[in-house]
């Protein structure tokens, strides 16, 4: 059975276990069909209807015709099995995305393991034009559904298999930094989260799951209000509203008090940690005048400070501080009592800012090709 994504063909990853259920039930399935296809499509992640051994050939058949199951087709790897690997995908539509794979960081996201952590993108480019910034160089293009956010996670883990030989999950983390304003897709977003938190999805632990966000106030206040405990994490580069209003125009519509007040609520509701990422870019936002207002901020929110030495992308004047200016910051916070770490960014060499990728891949690639 061929898998072709039809536009007016659903996706099945793009339902939640009880409208698959309903849809089941419908034909006369006992609920443990529903269970089992869950199974296959999360737990051993087959992508082709055939596959399905223990189904009846009937009901393959109907799930065949009323669903797809797309798989995003890799155009390219950057990096190695052992260190940041950065996928490129193309969908059905022949947009690009990028997804990143990261070894487990203790200091960051993850526990010590073996296991990983991925860089998830959430939309095709960016609407929100932060200037340092690749993923929204071209603008925003569209929003991925339910299936591709979930789809990326299962293609990585296939193509690890593939790779080692070992069918059992790596990814026990997930980040939602890759391209793409995860709060501005929440409708897609939310559904997507809850597939890959459940026992019967991807299982994937909620505190294992951070969204960041470049600082969507309201939706931030709304995900607070949900009842899963996901991490989020702000991009915040800028503690004063004039460095922000400077490098991400997401500010001017919600600046810093309000975002400080949405993530103080995000706070109360959750008891959560919340991260602060602060990229370092020189002549930018690396002077020691930010060290205090971020230190009071971060003591406000009693967040940690992650700092990133900025990635230079193609076509933007930006660099990234020399290691002393940039520890310097570093030691400045923890002087004022912030847990900060500084990150050796590990993909630098690999374009890991996302965005790049893709849009290296499409200047190089002409368009017909694509
Ligand atoms: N839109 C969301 C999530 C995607 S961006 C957000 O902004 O939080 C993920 C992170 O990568 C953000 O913190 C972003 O500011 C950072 N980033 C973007 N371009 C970068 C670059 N060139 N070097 C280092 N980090 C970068
Ligand atoms: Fe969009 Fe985040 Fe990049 Fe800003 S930093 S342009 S919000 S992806």
């Amino acid at each position: 059975m061929t898998i072709e994504k039809k536009s007016d063909t659903p996706d099945i990853r793009s339902l939640g276990r009880e409208d698959l259920s309903r849809w089941m039930s419908g034909l006369g399935c006992p609920d443990y069909r529903t269970g089992q296809v869950l199974h296959w499509l999360y737990g051993l992640r087959v992508t082709d209807w055939d596959q399905m051994s223990n189904l009846p050939l009937t009901l393959r058949r109907s799930l065949s015709e009323s669903f797809t199951i797309h798989v995003p087709q890799l155009v390219r790897v950057q990096g190695s099995r052992d260190t940041t690997c950065k996928f490129l995908w193309r969908l059905a539509d022949h947009s690009m995305v990028e997804s990143v794979l990261i070894p487990a960081n203790p200091a960051l996201y993850g526990d010590s393991s073996d296991r990983k952590t991925l860089c998830v993108s959430t939309q095709v480019g960016c609407a929100y034009g932060c200037r340092f910034c690749a993923s929204g160089l071209d603008g925003w293009k569209r929003n991925l559904s339910v299936d591709e956010i979930v789809g990326q996670i299962i293609a990585v883990e296939n193509w690890h298999a593939e790779q080692t030989g070992t069918p059992g999950p790596v990814i026990n983390n997930l980040v939602f930094m890759g391209m793409g304003e995860p709060l501005a897709n929440y409708k897609n977003l939310l559904p997507a989260l809850r597939i890959l938190n459940a026992s019967w999805g991807m299982n994937i632990g909620a505190r294992k799951i951070t969204i960041s966000t470049s600082g969507l106030a309201p939706m931030i206040m709304k995900l607070a209000d949900e009842p899963e405990q996901f991490r989020l994490a702000i991009s915040l580069h800028g503690a004063t509203d004039a460095v922000r209003d400077r490098i991400m125009p997401v500010n001017r519509r919600y600046p810093l008090q309000q975002l400080t007040d949405a993530c103080l609520y995000f706070q109360k509701r959750r008891g959560k940690m919340i991260t602060l990422e602060y990229i370092l870019i020189e002549g930018i936002n690396d002077s020691m005048d930010q060290v205090p207002h971020l230190a009071r901020l971060a003591g406000k929110l009693k967040a940690k400070v992650n700092l990133i030495p900025y990635n230079t992308v193609d076509g933007l004047d930006w660099k990234r501080p020399a290691v002393e200016v940039q520890e310097k910051f570093a030691a400045g916070l923890r002087e004022q009592g912030v847990t900060a770490t500084l990150r050796r960014e590990k993909g630098h060499d690999i374009d890991a800012a996302c965005g790049q990728l893709r849009l290296r891949t499409e200047k190089e690639t002409p368009s017909s090709a694509l």
